[in-house]
Parts: C-alpha cells; structure tokens; sequence
C-alpha cells in the first residue's frame, strides 16, 4: 500500500493548487471503501485553466527555444523515473492493476514516450515545395511549409493506463509548443495529480501543464465544447467519444479519438501453438483485460481449436486473483462496481446466448470488484465476441479457410487492433493486409513502442498517435509563398 495523504486534491491551474466548489470521493477497488476526496472542476475552472493554458502558450512556453522544451521533458522523465514506484502503486491503488506491471510495462512506457518526443522538440521542420510558379508562371514563387503548435489542447484520459494513455498525447503536445490542460477519468486521477507535482518540482512555466480532475459530463464536456481549446485528444468509450466529436464542431476543434476495441486474434494451425495459447491468453487477461486492445476473440483452426480452448482455459485457471498489492497477484479488481457488474451481465449473455463457459463466469466472494478470468466456446455473432467488455472475458471461435478467418475478424463494428498467429511470413503479410485494423501484430500481442503510430480504423475512433503521426496531430501546416 502506499500512504496518499500528502497528495494534493485540487486543481492544478497556471502553477498553482487550488480548490473546486464541489468534490467527488473515489473508491479502492480491491475493498470497495473510499480512497480520496477530490476537486470536481466546473465551468469557471475550466475557463481558468484556458486562460493560464493560454498565456503559457503565448509567453514563457512558447517562445522556449525548441531544444529547451526536449530538455524540459527529458528532465520530466527524469522525474518519473525518479518516482516509478510511487507512481505505479498510485494507480494500482485508484484502478486496481498488480502494482509490478504498471513499474515493469506502464510507467516505463511513459518516461519511454516523453524521451522519444523530447528527441523531436528541436526536429520539427516544414518543408520547401517546388511548384509551377505564381499562377502557374512564368513568374516563379519559393514556396514552404511551417509546422506550427495548434495551441491550447486538451487531453481526455481513461482509467485503465492513466499515465502511459496520458503520455501518447502530453509529450508530443508540448514537444510542438503546444500547451496543455489534462482532464484525468474519476476513476484514476491520482498519478496524474503526483504528476503534476512533477511538472512543478521540473521547472514548467506555469499554465503550460494544467490538470482538471471532475466528472466526464461536466469537467469533460466543457473542455469539448470551449471555443478557446484548439484540439481534444481523447481515449476512452466510443460512446463518448461521439459526443466529443458533436461538442467540437462548435469551433471546428482537431480531435483525435482512440476508442474501444473487440480485437481478433487469429491463430492458424501451422503457429507455434504454445506461444500462441501463452500469448493470446496474456491479450486476455492482461490489466484485468480492461484494455482496448484487448484479444478478446480467439479465432482459432478447427485443427488447433481444441488444443486452444484448453490451453486458454488453463491459463485462466492460473491467475492468481487478489491484493493488487501483493506480489503473487496476477489480476487485481476491475475498476468499480458498474464495471464488475457489466462484466459479469456479459458472462451471463454469453451463456444465455449459447456459449459454453469453459471456465470463470462468476465472481468471487468477499469485498472489492473482482471477477473470474473466464473463457468460452462460442460463435462470432454472440454479444460477447460483437461488443466490448472491457474485463477477462474471452470468446474461442473456429474456423477452417483463411477467407472465413479474415471474414470473422472483420465483421465487427471496431478496427483498433489484431494478432495473427502464424510460422508462414507470406500468411502474415497477405493476412495482416486485409484485416480492417490500424495496428497488427504477428506472433506477439498488441506490440506498443513510442516510434509505433497507434490508432483505429471504424469504430474504434479517428487519428493516430505516437510515432512521427503524433508531431503531424499536434502541429498545423501554413504554407508560405514568395512571388519571387
Ligand atoms: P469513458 O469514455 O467513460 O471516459 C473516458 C474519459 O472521458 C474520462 O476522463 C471521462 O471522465 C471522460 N468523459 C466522460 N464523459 C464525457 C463527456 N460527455 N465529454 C467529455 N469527456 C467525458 O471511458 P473509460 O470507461 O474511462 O475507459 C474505457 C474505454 O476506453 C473503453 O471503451 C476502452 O476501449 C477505451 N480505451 C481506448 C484506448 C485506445 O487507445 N483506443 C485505450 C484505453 C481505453
């Protein structure tokens, strides 16, 4: 456990704490009981926050020399690495993730990310583009390209990987001048608010980072709907995300939305078939199996099916369930009650639907929002494999043509992310082509690095972050043109 009752729980506005006129309590999930007391930001808040977001930009942020913004975050990652340990059980403690997965995967994906784009801050260049001359000539023109910050943006983050999900779009952001105002879910905002600490003790001028903790529907959709805010990135729900997208038109906002996801992973009779059930199951089960890409549809040949349903099954059977923060643990609570609830109404509508639960389909006794890893044998068209869960639920389906798998794997409203399981490179390149997803990883689940671009296709959103994609997301091009 760590002790959080040095933690401030204000708002964080132009370098300075301060308090909301209302507040909200959050939950442990591993007992149920209430964690924090935090600020819920209002309206005014956020106005306030655009204004400090806004003179950052202007002022000491923006006119930083490039190569002085890399070194901020790099001093930044500094920090968090200074802190991993703290901030790791931070969010284990608010959203219930085995403490040494978040120190070993997430928090180093966050310092990873702020040291990639603390490499761009000072790389950002536009381009010299020949042409036919002014009006088509004679006369000619020198003609090029600036990338410039959008200016203030905002940042709209879930609970299930706050820091790492906050990274992809905090880094790039600033490495482009850009200023920032961080809205943190209810769920999980601790890490966030230690982090802002962090943006403090690391010596940003005031405003260029700001962090709103509040609820979605009022903090969320301010931010959304504010003619000052000139992009939103978000993640989260495909829900939301729509309603963030209607908010936006009001001044044409740049949104970048990365949403759900009912991820296939296909396994063909000719992949190694241990380190597909090993890897498929920990596409499963990772985090809870609360993660977006999670490869929650098995698709596996009629040849192997069997050999699946009882690897995946066994591997079900081996998670450790408990304290998040006890080292034997392998999968901690889900987040809250509505989600272990949710969960739960899916175990019982895959069965109600037809499906064969293999193992798991309930929920054990005792405080916190725990569930079984459940695994079951069912069909393409259930609820289970068609909607997103968001929990350790898996659907094992079979197939027997390459055609069918790929058919399977695309029909389906989401296209986040896809594994194919294969020893037959020509398979995984003509397989990997035609799956409707924006990220495909072969032999090896959901492979993530801060050079990778990261995104959706269909349902599971629009834009791409990370990789050089996230610099082109958080700078506009003007183009400049002098009739020589
Ligand atoms: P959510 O959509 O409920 O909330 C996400 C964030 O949006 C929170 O900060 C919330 O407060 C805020 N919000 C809620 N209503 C809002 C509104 N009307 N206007 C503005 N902001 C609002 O999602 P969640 O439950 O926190 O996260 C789970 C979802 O996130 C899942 O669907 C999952 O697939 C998705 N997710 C996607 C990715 C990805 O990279 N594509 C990664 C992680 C999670």
């Amino acid at each position: 456990m760590i002790d959080i009752s040095n933690l401030h729980t204000g708002l964080f506005i132009g370098g300075e704490w301060r308090a909301a006129g209302d507040t909200f309590t959050t939950l442990n999930p591993a007992t149920g009981r209430p964690l924090a007391e935090l600020a819920a930001a209002g309206p005014d808040d956020v106005d306030a926050a655009v204004a400090a977001a806004s003179s950052a930009y202007r002022g000491d942020w923006g006119t930083l020399a490039p190569s002085r913004k890399g070194a901020m975050l790099h001093k930044l990652a500094d920090l968090v690495e200074r802190d991993l340990d703290q901030l790791a059980a931070l969010e284990s403690l608010d959203m219930g993730r085995p403490v040494g997965m978040g120190a070993a995967l997430m928090i180093p994906n966050f310092v990873a990310t702020l040291r990639y784009y603390a490499g761009w801050a000072d790389k950002i260049n536009g381009e010299l583009i020949s042409n036919d001359g002014y009006l088509g000539g004679p006369v000619p023109t020198h003609a090029y390209t600036r990338r410039d910050p959008l200016g203030v943006v905002a940042a709209i983050v879930p609970w299930n990987a706050p820091l790492m999900i906050l990274g992809w779009k905090l880094a790039p952001a600033l490495a482009c001048g850009n200023a920032v105002i961080i809205k943190p879910s209810e769920d999980a905002s601790l890490s966030i608010l230690r982090l802002a600490e962090l943006i403090d003790e690391a010596g940003f001028p005031p405003g260029t980072v700001n962090v709103l903790t509040g609820a979605g529907k009022v903090t969320g959709e301010a931010l959304a709907r504010h003619p000052r805010i000139q992009k939103i990135s978000f993640t989260g729900s495909t829900e939301v995300g729509r309603s963030i997208l209607q908010n936006s038109a009001v001044n044409f906002k740049r949104t970048a939305l990365e949403l759900g996801g009912k991820a296939p992973q296909i396994i063909f009779d000719d992949a190694n078939l241990e380190a597909a059930i090993q890897g498929s199951a920990m596409g499963l089960f990772f985090n809870q199996g609360e993660v977006c890409a999670a490869g929650t549809r098995i698709i596996a040949h009629r040849k192997v099916y069997e050999a699946v349903l009882e690897g995946l099954k066994g591997a079900a059977e081996a998670q450790t369930i408990g304290d998040p923060f006890d080292s034997t643990t392998t999968m901690g609570p889900l987040v809250n009650a509505r989600q272990r609830d949710r969960v739960l109404g899916y175990m019982r509508k895959g069965a109600d639907e037809g499906a064969d639960v293999i193992t798991g389909g309930t929920a054990p006794d005792g405080p916190g929002f725990f569930v079984h890893p459940t695994v079951m044998a069912g069909r393409n068209d259930m609820s289970v494999a068609r909607e997103e869960i968001f929990g350790p639920v898996g659907v094992v389906i079979s197939f027997d043509s390459d055609d069918e798998a790929v058919a399977m794997a695309n029909d389906n409203q989401y296209g986040l992310s896809a594994t194919v399981w294969t020893s037959d490179v020509t398979r995984a390149h003509t397989i990997s082509a035609q799956i409707e997803a924006g990220a495909i990883g072969v032999n090896g689940w959901s492979p993530l690095a801060p050079q990778l671009p990261w995104g959706g296709v269909k349902a599971s959103g629009v834009g791409r972050e990370l990789g050089y994609e996230g610099i082109l997301s958080y700078t506009e091009p003007k183009t400049i043109t002098i009739i020589l």
